[in-house]
C-alpha cells in the first residue's frame, strides 16, 4: 500500500466510524469494533484521533454497565463539531432548520407563502433569507458550518437542477449554484423521498436491509429506493417516479397533467376531489386538503360508509398493482408505505393484497415483505441532514 492508498483508506474507517456513531449513538470502543470490523488496536488509534480533532468525545459519566470487568467508556459524536443547514420545500411551506454533527436538528422555521406565484430568483431570495437567519442562530460552540441541503418536493437533477415540483411553477432551475456562490457552501439539492427513504433506512435494525423501497403516500404519491445498499438515483437525476406509473389508460386526471397514473388515484387530492363528487364535503384547495379533511375521509371509511369505503378499497387497488409492477421489475427485500397518507393504510390494505395476489406469482409475492412505517413530518429534514453530513468526511 503506498502513502496515497493508506491515507485513504485511513479516512475512510474514520469515515465509517463517525457514520457507525450517528448510526447506533454511543457506543463502547469494542462494540464500535465489531460494527466496523476494525481491530481494537486500530478503533483506538482512530477514536484517539477524532478526539484530539473534537469530532467525538467520551460520553460525560457514560459507562456501558454491561458484561462483567472493567466498566466500558463509551464514545459519542460531539454534537457541535460541525453543522449545516436544512431547507424543505413542498407546497407552499418553506421550512429551514440547523442539523448538527451527531445528524440532530434544531427549531424548525417555517415560512407560508404561495409557492406557485414565486419566479426563480424570489425562490431564491426565500431560501436565502432563511438560510441567513439560522446562520446567524448558530450557537457560539459550534463548529463550522459545512454545507447546505436542500429537501425538494419534486424532481431534481444532478443535485442542483429543479426540474420539476408541484409546488412550483417554474422549471429546469439551478437552485443550488446561486445559494453556493452566495454562501460560499457546498449546496446539494435532492427528492424528499428520497430524503425520506435515506432517514428511514438510517436506523440499526434496517441498516443490513440491502433493498428497500420507501413508498410515501401523501398530497402526491412518491418513492425512495435504496438499491445495494444505496440510494438509487435515475440516470435523469429524477428519482423513482412511482406515483406516476400507470394503473388505468385514460383514467382520471392526475396532478401531472396525464391521466390514469396509480396518483390519481392514490393521492390525497385525487381521494378527496372523488369522494367530493359522491358525497357532502366542504369545499376544499383543489390540490391539497387539509390533514383534518383527510382524516374525517379515513374515518367515514372506517365506520363502513360505502362510498369513503369503496375509494379507499379503489385507491388500495391502485397501490396494489403499482407495488406489484415494482416487486416484479426490482423485488425489493422490504417495501415500507408512509407518508401522511399512511392514515389510509389499513382501509387499502385488504384491496391491495388483493391486487397483489392477483398479479404476482407466488414466489415474487413472498421475496418481498411489505408493511406501513410511522410517518413523522421530521424524516425529510432528518434525511438532508445525514445526506450533507455524510459528505463530512472528518479527514
Ligand atoms: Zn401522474
Amino acid at each position: 500500500m503506498d502513502r496515497f492508498e493508506q491515507e485513504h483508506s485511513q479516512n475512510q474507517n474514520r469515515h465509517r466510524i463517525l457514520q457507525a456513531l450517528r448510526l447506533h449513538g454511543p457506543l463502547a470502543r469494542v462494540d464500535l469494533g465489531s460494527i466496523v470490523s476494525l481491530s481494537p488496536a486500530s478503533v483506538s488509534s482512530i477514536t484517539g484521533d477524532l478526539i484530539r480533532d473534537g469530532l467525538i468525545r467520551e460520553v460525560p459519566g457514560g459507562e456501558s454497565g454491561r458484561g462483567r470487568g472493567r466498566p466500558k467508556v463509551l464514545i459519542e459524536l460531539t454534537p457541535q463539531a460541525a453543522c449545516m443547514v436544512a431547507v424543505k420545500l413542498s407546497i407552499n411551506r418553506i421550512e429551514v432548520a440547523l442539523g448538527d454533527f451527531a445528524g440532530g436538528i434544531g427549531p424548525v422555521a417555517v415560512r407560508a407563502l404561495n409557492t406557485l406565484e414565486l419566479t426563480g430568483e424570489a425562490l431564491i431570495g426565500h431560501f436565502a433569507d432563511m438560510i441567513d437567519a439560522c446562520i446567524k442562530s448558530i450557537p457560539a460552540d459550534f463548529g463550522p458550518l459545512t454545507g447546505i441541503g436542500l429537501a425538494i418536493q419534486g424532481l431534481v437533477h444532478k443535485n442542483e437542477t429543479l426540474v420539476w415540483s408541484p409546488a412550483l411553477s417554474i422549471r429546469n432551475h439551478n437552485i443550488a449554484a446561486p445559494l453556493a456562490e452566495r454562501f460560499r457552501l457546498p449546496v446539494i439539492a435532492m427528492n424528499d423521498a428520497d430524503c425520506i427513504a435515506l432517514s428511514i433506512r438510517h436506523r440499526a435494525e434496517l441498516e443490513a436491509i440491502e433493498n428497500l423501497a420507501v413508498v410515501m403516500l401523501g398530497t402526491g404519491v412518491g418513492m425512495g429506493l435504496i438499491l445495494g445498499g444505496r440510494l438509487h438515483s435515475a440516470s435523469s437525476g429524477a428519482g423513482a417516479e412511482f406515483g406516476h406509473t400507470k394503473y388505468q389508460i385514460d383514467g382520471p386526471l392526475c396532478h401531472c397533467g396525464r391521466r390514469g397514473c396509480i396518483e390519481s388515484f392514490v393521492g390525497d387530492y385525487a381521494l378527496y376531489r372523488d369522494a367530493r363528487s359522491m358525497l357532502d364535503l366542504p369545499n376544499t384547495d383543489a390540490l391539497h386538503p387539509s390533514e383534518e379533511q383527510m382524516q374525517a375521509l379515513v374515518d367515514l371509511a372506517q365506520s363502513g360508509h360505502p362510498v369513503a369505503t369503496s375509494l379507499f378499497q379503489q385507491a388500495g387497488r391502485a397501490l396494489g398493482y403499482g407495488l406489484s409492477n415494482l416487486i416484479a421489475l426490482i423485488g425489493p427485500d422490504l417495501i415500507l408505505v408512509t407518508g401522511s397518507g399512511v392514515r389510509g393504510y389499513e382501509q387499502m390494505e385488504p384491496e391491495m393484497r388483493r391486487a397483489l395476489d392477483e398479479a404476482l406469482v407466488d414466489t415474487l409475492l413472498t421475496q418481498t415483505e411489505i408493511r406501513p412505517y410511522p410517518w413523522t413530518a421530521d424524516l425529510t429534514i432528518r434525511g438532508i441532514v445525514l445526506q450533507v453530513l455524510d459528505g463530512v468526511r472528518g479527514g
